[in-house]
């Protein structure tokens, strides 16, 4: 049995739905718990958490029961849907300890009401974990977002520990004893200066050597200060971002169609397909996704965590209130309607959506601000890929799978025209 402590065991009752929904809360959304606030045991070059620590001078950062108590009852209760994520992320989450994590999966236990699926995920810099926290994370079902960026000489540059040493190492030792005890996982890989120009050493590296079947790729876009529009030399270049994301593309449409999953390449097949991307940064708009603190202060994104965004604290007033607060619905509106003119007129608006506002400090041609820094390179992908997507939208349209398109491509000669219709050969259209 699990050991429960008093302060948990005693409050845990079913909840019931909050009597009053506001009419502008969203149906689900998604939270991001930060229970170690900004706390790291790394000192990752490129971190913007880090500098967090400045909103709370003098805290120990530790999120506390009754905080956690809070968390999961009022997401459980806020949603709709019958399938609910409690995430965890940091900062370092596992700094917190896995009693912690053991008392807030149990307490998340006791709220579900019947019909309800919970799924636990955490993001972790993996250094930390041992086999008792492997085998906790594969008792309960966490999917684990592991921080890696490549092999050991792309990783090592900027993701190093308070001592200026490399991590990859211990990140990898992290990895095989999750991958030994069977817990799920998947790669989540920052792109920036030092691994930009080798995205297939890149990918190949998370397929071939550590049989990732999940990859997330983060652009890092990173202001020189926040009053800045500058951006420091560890920021990933526009034409970089678009040739790294294109390379990969190619690869994975040769031969991984449906055995390896590209967060991106998802998000974008939703948004040929119709359907809604299930990546913020390609929605329409944003504001279905916040950050909680671990003092329980709720902020408009994880990507937002400053005063000007906090919408209030969720022991004083409920997580959906404050979802559907005026602030919030401004705030994710405000990516749709900020939008300069060459993103309106833009041929893939409906894929891009002008990517995330954080990453708007560019000008357009015409000088007009709020062009995101990496306008270039999403232009060149998504055109790149417009014909293979229409041809895989199509065949999940015809009840079939996009992995045919796949098929298609490998029997397709590099003289052939390719399959895409761009009325090139295969050899200068996908390879
Ligand atoms: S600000 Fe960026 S990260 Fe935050 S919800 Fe919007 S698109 Fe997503
Ligand atoms: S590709 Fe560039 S112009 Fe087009 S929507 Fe994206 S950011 Fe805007």
């Amino acid at each position: 049995m699990m050991d429960v402590p008093v302060a948990l065991g005693r409050r845990a009752t079913t909840p019931e739905l909050p009597v009053d929904r506001p009419p502008t809360a969203p149906i689900g959304f998604h939270v991001l718990a930060k229970p170690s606030g900004p706390i790291c045991n790394l000192d990752c070059s490129y971190c913007f958490f880090l500098e967090k620590e400045a909103l709370y001078p003098g805290d120990r950062f530790r999120m506390s029961d009754a905080v956690v108590e809070t968390y999961i009852r009022q997401v459980i209760e806020s949603q709709l849907t019958p399938e609910i994520t409690i995430a965890w992320q940091g900062g370092e989450p596992t700094l917190m300890g896995l009693d912690f994590f053991r008392r807030a999966v149990a307490f998340a236990e006791t709220c579900a009401r019947p019909g309800q699926q919970l799924h636990h995920t955490i993001q972790t810099n993996g250094t930390l974990l041992t086999d008792e926290w492997c085998a906790f994370l594969r008792a309960k079902q966490f999917l684990v977002g592991i921080s890696i960026d490549g092999p050991l000489e792309l990783h090592d540059v900027y993701r190093v520990d308070k001592q200026g040493r490399g991590t990859f190492t211990r990140v990898r030792a992290g990895l095989e004893k999750l991958t030994r005890a069977g817990v799920e996982w998947n790669v989540l890989c920052t792109v920036h200066a030092a691994n930009q120009d080798v995205p297939l050493d890149v990918y190949r590296f998370f397929r071939d050597e550590l049989g990732a079947r999940f990859v997330q790729f983060i652009p890092i876009v990173e202001r020189v200060d926040e009053t800045s529009d500058e951006l420091t030399d560890r920021s990933v270049d526009p034409a970089a971002w678009g040739s790294f994301l294109t390379s990969i593309f190619d690869e994975w449409l040769r031969r991984d169609v449906g055995e390896v999953f590209v967060q991106m390449f998802d998000a974008a097949l939703a948004s040929w397909y119709g359907a809604p991307p299930a990546l913020c940064i390609f929605s329409e708009t944003c504001g279905d996704a916040v950050a909680l603190e671990h003092n329980g202060d709720l902020y408009s994104c994880d990507h937002f965590v400053e005063p000007a965004h906090l919408l209030g604290n969720i022991t004083e007033t409920h997580m959906l209130e404050l979802m559907a607060s005026p602030h919030q619905r401004a705030f994710g509106n405000a990516k749709r309607d900020s939008l300069p003119q060459q993103c309106r007129e833009c041929s893939v608006l409906f894929a891009c959506r002008g990517e995330c506002p954080k990453n708007r400090v560019a000008r357009t041609a015409t000088g007009e601000v709020g062009l995101n820094h990496l306008c270039a390179g999403y232009l060149d992908f998504f055109t790149h890929i417009d014909g293979v997507m229409k041809l895989m939208a199509d065949a999940i349209r015809g009840g079939g799978h996009a992995g045919e398109v796949m098929t298609a491509f490998a029997s397709a000669g590099r003289n052939d025209p390719c399959p895409c219709g761009s009325g090139l050969k295969t050899k200068h259209c996908h390879g």
